[in-house]
């Protein structure tokens, strides 16, 4: 079994020690929830340089990067619940038929109950936390499971969490596969995953047994259409910053390239000179620049290095598992680095004749958590969204639509299901109940539905509840 905060007590007893904090209605109030939020803004503003330096241990990410990402992210989702929870938690009053007009019809968002989390290793402080905002916002318990492979935020959260937060509401499990299958064996009102889409249907399998609903927040290979119009200057940087970032790591990076052969002669260099200005001549002595989490990773990405010819990097090392950044061209379909998520410093440049030709790539593969489209002509950009589906989109820059949260963040199809941040989560994390309150007179009315069924009725109670179309007469 995986260490716990509670000593040696069984995954059952976590779950049952929060499942009757939950049903005690110890969550509910507009009031915990606030102080809980509270806290967890507090843990973040007190052990920066803690975070920072864990994250230094397990990525090499450069505290620019973790506060952008792993703080400041965080820290707006618990803004935006502190100021917006009373206003989130109200009754939703809802239009009503002719039959309940004298009743009031509402949405009650009903927390869930005792809700499990479980992140990955490549944002391990955001990919947590952010969940647990909407869960404590929505009024939930929540067990907290960081991937055993970022290890110092994985003992940080496990040491950190447990002094801010109640005890009796909230726990951290560590532990790897073998630790979390154990843990899926308890029942669940609800599993929020971030992972590969092949864990992803692990943990959904797991899930169907109790019927416990998911969010299954996954990954896949973001493609990025470079039309010829662009300026290709500031499209390699905003290209680079975005496949660069936490060393590539990152599940809404662009994972590569769509352009034209003219494009291609014209990006390259201008990539090869952004990643000089941004790391320097020799990447691998920039304190900007992260490493790759693992020796595992590290050979699947450095594998990866042999499809196509490298234009750009190459380089790596596998004491410190350093990937320089790369850019790789003539790739085709079938190189496993047009295969499978690259997650790493790795940029494939694959060359279409036409947009047409890139839309048409886009769809025969399975349809990704981002799609990106670079275009002056904003009616290229709109044909990209147009003609794609994905998780999420952003024009003319990469990964920066993340960082809006009245945006819903979530994938499609293989990328995931579901949605988060803001009050995303707020929603995601609630049950909407709908609820109608009836008024107890005026019984007389109700008999015209009750059996002996007269025909004479049915036009009145159609009319009385049937929705019309707009235009349409409402009498009979
Ligand atoms: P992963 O699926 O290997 O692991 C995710 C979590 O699942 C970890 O906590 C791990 O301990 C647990 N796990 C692993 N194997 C398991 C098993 N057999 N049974 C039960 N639990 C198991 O993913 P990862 O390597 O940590 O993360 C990389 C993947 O996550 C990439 O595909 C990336 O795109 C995706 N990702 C998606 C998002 C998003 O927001 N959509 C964010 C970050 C990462």
């Amino acid at each position: 079994m995986g260490i716990s905060n509670f000593g040696m007590s069984s995954y059952a007893d976590i779950v049952g020690r929060l499942r009757a904090s939950f049903d005690a209605g110890k969550t509910r109030s507009l009031e915990f929830r606030l102080a809980q939020i509270q806290s967890l803004g507090k843990l973040l503003e007190e052990n920066k340089a803690a975070i920072n330096e864990a994250l230094l241990q397990d990525l090499n990410k450069p505290a620019f990067e973790t506060e952008l990402s792993e703080i400041s992210l965080v820290n707006t989702d618990v803004n935006l619940a502190l100021n917006n929870l009373k206003t989130w938690m109200k009754d939703e009053y809802v239009e009503k038929n002719w039959a309940t007009t004298f009743d009031s019809a509402f949405i009650r968002k009903d927390p869930f109950g005792v809700v499990l989390i479980i992140g990955a290793w490549n944002y391990p402080v955001n990919l947590l936390l952010i969940p647990l905002v909407g869960a404590i916002a929505a009024g939930n318990c929540a067990i907290l499971k960081p991937s055993e492979l970022s290890k110092s935020t994985e003992k940080l959260l496990s040491d950190l969490l447990p002094r801010y937060l109640d005890q009796e509401c909230f726990a951290v499990v560590c532990g790897g596969p073998q630790d979390t299958t154990q843990l899926l064996e308890n029942k669940f009102d609800y599993i929020f995953f971030t992972g590969s889409p092949n864990v992803g249907k692990i943990i959904m399998t797991a899930a169907a047994k109790q019927l416990t609903p998911v969010t299954l927040e996954l990954g896949g290979k973001n493609p990025c259409f470079v039309d010829d119009g662009c300026d290709f200057k500031s499209t390699a940087n905003r290209l680079a910053w975005s496949r660069f970032y936490n060393a590539g790591q990152t599940c809404v990076a662009p994972d590569y390239v769509l352009c034209t052969q003219e494009m291609r002669e014209k990006l390259v260099p201008a990539l090869k000179e952004t990643l000089e200005e941004f790391y320097g001549k020799d990447p691998q002595q920039s304190p900007d620049f992260g490493r790759i989490v693992n020796d595992r990773h590290f050979q699947r990405v450095k594998a990866l290095l042999g499809s196509g010819t490298v234009a750009i990097g190459g380089q790596s090392d596998e004491k410190t598992k350093y990937i320089a950044p790369t850019v790789l061209v003539d790739v085709t379909e079938s190189d496993p680095v047009m295969q499978e998520e690259i997650f790493g410093p790795v940029l494939p440049i694959f060359t279409v004749k036409s947009l047409d030709e890139a839309i048409a790539f886009i769809n025969r593969h399975e349809r990704p958590l981002a799609i990106y489209a670079f275009s002056p002509d904003g009616k290229v950009v709109d044909a990209v969204l147009a003609r794609t589906s994905s998780g999420g989109f952003c024009g003319n820059d990469g990964m920066m639509h993340m960082s809006v949260p009245t945006l819903p963040f979530g994938g499609i199809g293989n990328s995931g299901m579901g949605v988060y941040h803001g009050k995303f989560s707020y929603d995601t994390f609630s049950h909407h109940r709908g609820v109608l309150l009836r008024s107890t007179g005026m019984e007389k009315l109700n008999t015209l539905r009750y059996p002996p069924y007269a025909q004479r009725n049915i036009g009145w109670l159609i009319s009385a509840t049937e929705t019309k179309r707009k235009g349409m007469c409402n009498i009979l």
